[in-house]
Formats: C-alpha cells, structure tokens, sequence
C-alpha cells in the first residue's frame, strides 16, 4: 500500500498557541491575553448580527461589495483594490498560497507574528527568520537576508508582542530595497492605534508589490466573528479573488463589518481611551521597574527581571484572576504582553503587580 504523505512542509507546522481564556474555578476572570478590544464590538453590529441573522438560509453576496464600499468611504480606500478573507489571517494565507511555494522563501522578523512561517510552511515555502534590534524590525537586516529565493517579506507594523512601530520613511527605504519581484506584506491589525501613521497604505497604493492587511478583530471588536482584508495593486489582488472561495464571509459577517467600519464615534472613543490607559498602565508598570516600551498598539510589552520573574508575576496575575499572555514563543521568555483593558481592568492589574512588587 502507498503512503499517505501530507504536501511538503505541512509536518513543519507547530500549531497556533491562542491566548488562554479560563481559569479553572473562577468566574471573575479579566482576559487580556488576546488583544480583544475590552469594550465587546459596537453596538451596532450587535443589530446588524441580529437582523442578518434571519437570513442564514441564504448564500452570501461572492463580491463583498458593501463592505468593500463602506471600507472605500471611510478609509478612503478604493474598492477595487480590496479583498476581504475570514480575518486578516485568511488574506495572509492568499499571499502564501497564491504567490509562493516549494523553493521560495518568506522573510519575517524575530518578533513577528506566528502566523507568518506557519503560512508559509503550509505553501510548501521557507520561511526565513530575521533578527530584531531592541526589539525593533531591522530594515538593514531584512534587506541582507534577501536572495534570489526570497518572494514575500512578512513585517508585523505595529508589532506584536513589541508594540514598537517602524515609521513610514523607514517602510519607504523597505520598499525602495526591495526587488521589485518581492511582495512587502504590511500586517496593520493594529494600525488605528498608531494615530497619525498611515501603516503604508501610501505606498500601497504607490507601488506594485506592496499589501497593506487590515483586521475587524481589534479594535472593532468583532475577533469572534473573523472579518479582515488586504488592500495592495489590482493585478496582486486579481490574483488572490481566484483563490479566495466564493462564499468565505457570510452576511452576517459583511453586515457586522460594515456596520462597525461605519461608526466612527464608537471607534475614535476606544481609541483614545486606549491611548490614555495606555499610557497609564505603562506608566504603573514602570513605576515598579519593570520595563516597557512605548507601545503603538492596544498592548504593553512588559519585560520582567527574567523568565522565572515573569513566570511568579504570571502567577500572581492569574491568583487575581486575570490573564496575559506569555511570549516565550515570540522571543520574550522574560515578557508578559498585557492588553490594555477598561480603565477598571487595568486598576486590578496595576494593583496585583503592586502587590506582587510589594511582597518580592
Ligand atoms: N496579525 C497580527 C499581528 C495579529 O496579532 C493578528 C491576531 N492575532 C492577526 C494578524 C490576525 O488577526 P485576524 O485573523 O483576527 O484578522
């Protein structure tokens, strides 16, 4: 009998590890162990779920071409130049699957997210792991790494676990490096917390071979749901609507979305209240020493003494009941990324660090 062998590349794969979400016997838990905006989504996807709920007997629209509109009137970001996938997960796996394999290497950085070699490998592709400086991306870097293998460089923009932000000239001078046959991927899922930075959506629309990637599951609090696009050139994105299976999104999805791209208060209210408790709870952790960077993002980075240090202090937020995630696996043995919460979830994580400075 012959074999069953999986594509190549695919036993590769170390699965996805999410953020937790339980601890055993307790009810009260505050999860900020996955990015989630706190607020829950807008209510106003809440009543588009519910009235395209009805509905569920029906096929979904194939062309997402009320999402794309509303996407194009509030971004300003043209239409025809979208593609919607079920998160920006699913994007990022077109660019894979339609643009590399066996033979082609994919380019991320140290700190990047999982998602990207996990991809790749699934493409039957390489990926190619480059270093970070001080936990910011090295365009130096990124640029020496590349060879005449290399077809797609992945960059996480803000960055996560790090929060840090590459700013646009540096993305330019990415860009301009490049050959013009390598896709730059920009994966801006947490971009609207970088007020005032574009996230290369300029270049995007400037150059044949950038993709910016944009998510609902942050900021509009729709992560349950899976809702995300790419925006890049037309003969790029031409390339992946053949790919992309017709019914991907069902309205209920495309109506929460639209619904949420289309309420701006309710976005520009989390973003600033983020950015104040942002600052606050970075200002609290500093305050007893520990480490962080500015953070352009919905999440602080928060660099312990070392692992065993982040491990008690794990321990401790977990014994108050809440969760963060530990990055270990992002190249943080000593991190824990805490997301910011609501002004009274990040009081109970400035008081359970206090208290664990307090006692150590
Ligand atoms: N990129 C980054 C950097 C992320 O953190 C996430 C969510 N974990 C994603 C992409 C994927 O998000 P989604 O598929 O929910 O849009």
């Amino acid at each position: 009998m012959t074999q069953i062998e999986p594509q190549p590349g695919i036993m590769n794969i170390a699965l996805y590890q999410g953020g937790k979400s339980e601890i055993a016997g307790r009810t009260d838990v505050l999860k900020l162990s996955s990015n989630e905006n706190p607020f829950g989504p807008p209510p106003v996807a809440i009543e588009a779920i519910v009235a395209a709920a009805g509905d569920t007997h029906r096929y979904p629209s194939t062309d997402h071409a009320a999402l794309r509109a509303a996407i194009e009137e509030v971004y300003g970001l043209e239409a025809n130049r979208v593609i919607c996938g079920v998160g920006s997960d699913e994007v990022l796996q077109f660019i894979c699957q339609a643009f590399t394999g066996p033979g082609v290497e994919v380019i991320h950085t140290e700190h990047g997210f999982s998602m990207y070699p996990i991809l790749a490998h699934a493409a039957g592709a390489t990926p190619v792991c480059v270093a970070e400086k001080d936990r910011q991306v090295d365009v130096d870097a990124i640029l020496a790494a590349v060879t005449e293998r290399t077809g797609v460089v992945m960059l996480t923009n803000p960055g996560n676990p790090t929060g840090t932000i590459l700013p646009v000239a540096e993305l330019e001078r990415l860009a301009d490096g490049l050959p013009d046959g390598v896709i730059l991927v920009l994966d801006c899922a947490y971009i609207e917390y970088a007020v005032g930075h574009d996230g290369g959506e300029a270049l995007a629309r400037r150059r044949e071979n950038v993709i910016m990637t944009r998510t609902f599951s942050k900021l509009y609090g729709l992560g349950g749901l899976r809702i995300g696009f790419g925006f890049g050139p037309n003969a790029l994105i031409d390339v992946m609507m053949r790919i992309r299976q017709p019914f991907n999104l069902s309205e209920v999805q495309l109506s929460a979305a639209e619904a949420a791209a289309r309420d701006l208060d309710w976005a520009t209210t989390c973003v600033e209240v983020n950015a104040v408790e942002r600052a606050r709870l970075t200002g609290g952790l500093r305050q007893h020493g520990i480490a962080c960077d500015d953070s352009h993002t919905n999440f602080v980075l928060a660099r312990f003494a070392d692992e065993a240090e982040a491990a008690e202090m794990e321990e401790a937020f977990q014994a108050a009941g809440i969760l963060v995630r530990k990055v270990g696996g992002y190249g943080f043995p000593e991190g824990l990324r805490i997301t910011v919460g609501r002004p009274e979830d990040n009081d109970r994580v400035l008081d359970a660090v206090a208290a664990f400075k307090g006692a150590a």
